[in-house]
Parts: structure tokens; C-alpha cells; sequence
């Protein structure tokens, strides 16, 4: 039997496929997981082994603890990475991988769960010296409790899923007269998605930014942050371009805001990576709103500035071996954006529109860097996440670092479904992006995009560039002199409006 450590990784797509490179890297064997969905994935192609789950709905799959615990004792695993999402922040699957003698990739129980549910973090955060947002550090017990704390604090308020998370279970609500079916909604979709009815209130913070820290602990008490990241791109309160540094944010409140997460992540004696959450208000007062104690999807941009692997170091942690670095040796250089291509229809509210990606391939170039999950000719499934990859751009300033991102959203082509790079730049174009300052509320000043007047003879070229590349041998006849097939797959992209 082989003494490399084995590592089995409880999640799909992109991040399961992330976190098989750094294992690849240390010289770890990595086990895959995989739904009946899932069985040609990637994520299970590209693993040493792969034991299958059960059938496509995540309850029945991804969702069950103890069908991963018995395939990482079956297949010998001695680690298991939980991603994010899924398991990652369940504090009773952390707890049953220690009974099982199974070492969990990130913070120990009592963390998760002092973290996990929002309003006892925020109680924690409180008592450690932690600005919060204002509002109820308690569930809130019925409506009426709901209308005595806003009209306290002051509308507009936010109602909010104590276990929430992805932007799902928040209400904005203006107005006294809204809160009843607000507080009605936040709790049903709480419940649709938790399972938990519990919901509490929080002031809206006007025009706010969301900028977050990373932090990265070990078992020894050592916690460093690793700066920060910018998040307000945000639609339906999911982020969707993520940057590092925060751009307009004075190297005073960002140092200040790494100095409180540390001591934040130190107040439950965390372990690994970790993010908190802040909002900042114009004035660049930042305030707690959680802490997600796992690896963020968009680590990627952090990597980037600093030069890190975080992956690599969480593995490392979870061997025993203290931190990496101290605070002193972390520092930020140059530029890093991260948009997330998502299977989405923006005219239609961005609902999610999973289906088969006929044509996907991916930019590259110097700088740019792809987390994906998908080869062509895969299916978004409706089952799982929307989100098909990530495209980080690293550059020396940010400036450049936005035109490296538009010039690879240009080449990048999908088609088969809907998707939002059209969307992605729009935002990444627009004066509020472009020169700032910005907030949360950017994706809502945009006007609607609307569709390209189709230009014939240029779609039946694009057309019969795309069949001559899958195979077909009818050269396409290209014109002596007129706009490329590329250029013009951009413009049909709905790009190139800057
Ligand atoms: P991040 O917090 O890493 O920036 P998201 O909020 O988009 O990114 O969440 C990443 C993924 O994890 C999404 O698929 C989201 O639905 C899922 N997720 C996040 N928090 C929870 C939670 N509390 N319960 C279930 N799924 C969650
Ligand atoms: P999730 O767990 O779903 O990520 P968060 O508590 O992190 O939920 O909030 C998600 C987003 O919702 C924030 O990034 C922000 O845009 C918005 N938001 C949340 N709370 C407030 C608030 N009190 N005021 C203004 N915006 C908020
Ligand atoms: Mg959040």
C-alpha cells in the first residue's frame, strides 16, 4: 500500500477539480464523489478513483454525509475536502468525519457552528469587540417583534435567513406597511432552502460595498488575513466579479478591517480558511455581516495579489504543519479580477437555464486564469449551481486588469445556452465599474441589454466557421474584406458596446 495521502473531495465541478490540483501537487491521491448526474463529469475523470453517490437531487447525493464518510473508509482516504457549498458548513458532517477518524479540510466543529448561524455569530462577533451591522442579535419571534425593531433602528431594513447563504432569504423592506409579507417570504424561502424558519433583522446599510478579508489559521493559534476582496458586483445579493484589491478603499480602513477579522477568526479559535464578511458604508465605517468558514469560490483573485496557494495551504494545515507565512510576508501586488460565467438568462431576471454546452471553449493568455468544471459538449445540470467557470485576470494595475478581462470575455465562446458575458461586459464597461466608485447597487443602474440586430450573412459565416471546427470538411467561405468570424462572434456576444 502506497503511503501518499489520499484526499477524497465531497463536492463537483470547478472547485472539486481546484482542489484535486493542489492535492495532485503535494503528491496526494484524490478521490472523487459523483452523482448518477455527474458520472462523465470532469471532476470524476480527472480523480485517481471516484465512487458514485446515489441519483442526481443533492439530498439523495452531494448531501449525504454518510454516504461520503463510508466511500472515504471504503476507498481509504484519510482526508476529505469539502469545497464549498454542499457540506462545507455543517458542523454535524464535521463532527461525524472525526468519529470516523477522518480528517475534515477546514475549521473544527464548534467554529462552524458559532459562525454558521448568523445572529448567534453575530452575538460572538459582539462580545469579541466586532462592529456588526445594527439589528436583532436574537431570532426574531413574530412580526410584530420585526416592526419594533425597524421602527428602532429605522427603515429600510433587511430581513435575513439566520442560515442563509448563496443570497438566498433576504428581504429589503422600506416601508413599515411591506414588513408583514416580507417577513412572510424571508421565512418561507428560508425554509425552502435551510430548512430553518429562523430570520432576524439587520439595518440596510445605504449604498453599501461588500468587502470582505480573507483570513487563513492553524491549530496553533497562528491567524493571518490575506487583504481583501471587493464583492459588490452582486445580482439577486450573489456576487458575480469579485476584485483585489477593493479599489477606493483607503489602505487605513483595509488594514483596520484585517486587523478585526483576524481577531474575529482568533474569537473562535478558527482553523484554516476562512472569509469575513463586511459591509462598508461611504463613509468607510465596515461592519460584520458573516463569516464563512470554508474556502471562498472567489479565492482565486486573493491568490493572484499575493502569490499564495490556499488550497495547497489548507491541505497543509490539515496535516498538522503550522502557517505558511506570517502577517509581515504577505503582501498585495498588482491587480486581480475574477468574473463568474454563470448558465443564466439576464433579460429574464437571471434565472438559471441549464442545459448543453454545444460550443465552450475557454480564453487564455497571459495574466488570465480559468476555473472550470465543463468540457464542450457536457449539460449544465438543473440540479446543481448555475455557474459554468471562473475567469480571473491578474495585471499590474487595475486598469489593465479590466482590459485583460474584456479582451478574454470577447474570446471566450459558449453557445447552446443562455449566459451572462454580455451582462459581465456591460458591468465591467460602465463609468460606475470603469472609474468608481462603486456599490452594491451597480447591477441595478445598468440599462437592459438588448438583444443585437442580427446581421444574416455574418451569422451564416460564424455558422460555418463553428461546423468547419467540429468536423465539418466544407471550407466556410470567408470574405475578401469584411468584418472577421471572431469579430463577430464578440459583437454577437452583445460586446464591444465601450
Ligand atoms: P461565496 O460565498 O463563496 O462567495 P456563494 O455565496 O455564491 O459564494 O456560494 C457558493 C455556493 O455555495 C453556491 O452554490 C451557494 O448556493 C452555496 N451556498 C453558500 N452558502 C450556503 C448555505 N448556507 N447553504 C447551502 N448552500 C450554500
Ligand atoms: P449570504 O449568506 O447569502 O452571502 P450575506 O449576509 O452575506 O448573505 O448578504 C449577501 C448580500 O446581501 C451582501 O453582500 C449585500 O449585498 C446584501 N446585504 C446583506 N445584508 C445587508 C445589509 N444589512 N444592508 C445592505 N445590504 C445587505
Ligand atoms: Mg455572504
Amino acid at each position: 500500500m502506497s503511503m501518499r495521502p489520499k484526499v477524497l473531495i465531497a463536492n463537483r465541478g470547478e472547485i472539486a477539480i481546484r482542489v484535486m490540483r493542489a492535492c495532485r501537487e503535494l503528491n496526494m491521491r484524490t478521490v472523487a464523489v459523483y452523482s448518477d448526474a455527474d458520472a462523465q463529469a470532469r471532476h470524476v475523470w480527472f480523480a485517481d478513483e471516484a465512487v458514485r453517490l446515489g441519483p442526481p437531487p443533492t439530498a439523495e447525493s452531494y448531501l449525504r454525509g454518510d454516504k461520503v464518510i463510508e466511500a472515504a473508509l471504503q476507498t481509504g482516504a484519510q482526508f476529505i475536502h469539502p469545497g464549498y457549498g454542499f457540506l462545507s458548513e455543517n458542523a454535524e458532517f464535521r463532527r461525524a468525519c472525526d468519529a470516523a477518524g477522518l480528517t475534515f479540510v477546514g475549521p473544527g466543529a464548534h467554529a462552524m457552528e458559532q459562525m454558521g448561524i448568523k445572529t448567534l455569530a453575530r452575538q460572538v462577533m459582539v462580545k469579541a469587540g466586532v462592529p456588526v451591522v445594527p439589528g436583532s442579535l436574537e431570532p426574531l419571534r413574530d412580526v410584530a417583534e420585526a416592526v419594533e425593531i425597524a421602527n428602532e433602528i429605522g427603515f429600510p431594513v433587511m430581513l435575513k435567513a439566520a442560515a442563509g447563504g448563496g443570497g438566498r432569504g433576504i428581504r429589503l423592506v422600506h416601508d413599515a406597511a411591506d414588513l408583514p409579507a416580507a417577513f412572510e417570504g424571508a421565512v418561507r424561502e428560508a425554509v425552502a432552502y435551510f430548512k430553518d424558519p429562523t430570520v432576524y433583522i439587520e439595518k440596510a446599510i445605504i449604498r453599501p460595498r461588500h468587502v470582505e478579508i480573507q483570513v487563513m489559521a492553524d491549530r496553533y493559534g497562528n491567524a493571518v488575513h490575506l487583504f481583501d476582496r471587493e464583492c459588490s458586483v452582486q445580482r439577486r445579493n450573489q456576487k458575480i466579479i469579485e476584485e483585489s484589491p477593493a479599489a477606493h478603499l483607503s489602505d487605513k480602513t483595509r488594514l483596520a478591517m484585517g486587523q478585526v477579522a483576524v481577531q474575529a477568526a482568533k474569537a473562535v479559535n478558527y482553523e484554516s480558511a476562512g472569509t469575513i464578511e463586511f459591509l462598508v458604508d461611504p463613509q468607510e465605517h465596515f461592519y460584520f455581516m458573516e463569516m464563512n468558514t470554508r474556502l471562498q469560490v472567489e479565492h482565486p483573485v486573493t491568490e493572484l495579489v499575493t502569490g499564495t496557494d490556499l488550497v495547497v495551504e489548507q491541505l497543509r494545515i490539515a496535516q498538522g504543519l503550522p502557517l505558511s507565512w506570517t502577517q509581515e510576508q504577505i503582501a498585495q501586488r498588482g491587480h486581480a479580477i475574477e468574473c463568474r460565467i454563470y448558465a443564466e438568462d439576464v433579460a429574464r431576471g437571471f434565472l438559471p437555464s441549464p442545459g448543453p454546452l454545444h460550443v465552450y471553449r475557454p480564453p487564455t493568455g497571459p495574466g488570465l486564469r480559468i476555473d472550470d468544471g465543463f468540457c464542450e459538449g457536457d449539460v449544465i445540470s438543473n440540479h446543481y449551481d448555475s455557474m459554468i467557470a471562473k475567469l480571473s485576470a491578474w495585471a499590474p494595475t487595475r486598469e489593465h486588469a479590466i482590459a485583460r478581462m474584456q479582451s478574454a470575455l470577447d474570446l471566450f465562446e459558449i453557445s447552446g445556452i443562455s449566459h451572462n458575458i454580455a451582462h459581465l461586459q456591460q458591468v465591467l464597461g460602465c463609468a460606475e465599474f470603469a472609474v468608481g466608485p462603486y456599490d452594491t447597487g451597480v447591477v441595478k443602474t445598468l440599462p437592459p441589454l438588448e438583444a443585437l440586430p442580427e446581421d444574416p450573412e455574418l451569422a451564416a459565416l460564424y455558422a460555418a466557421v463553428l461546423a468547419h471546427r467540429h468536423g465539418s470538411k466544407a471550407q466556410p467561405a470567408l470574405p475578401a474584406s469584411t468584418e472577421s468570424a471572431w469579430a463577430y462572434h464578440a459583437r454577437a456576444q452583445g460586446l464591444r458596446n465601450r
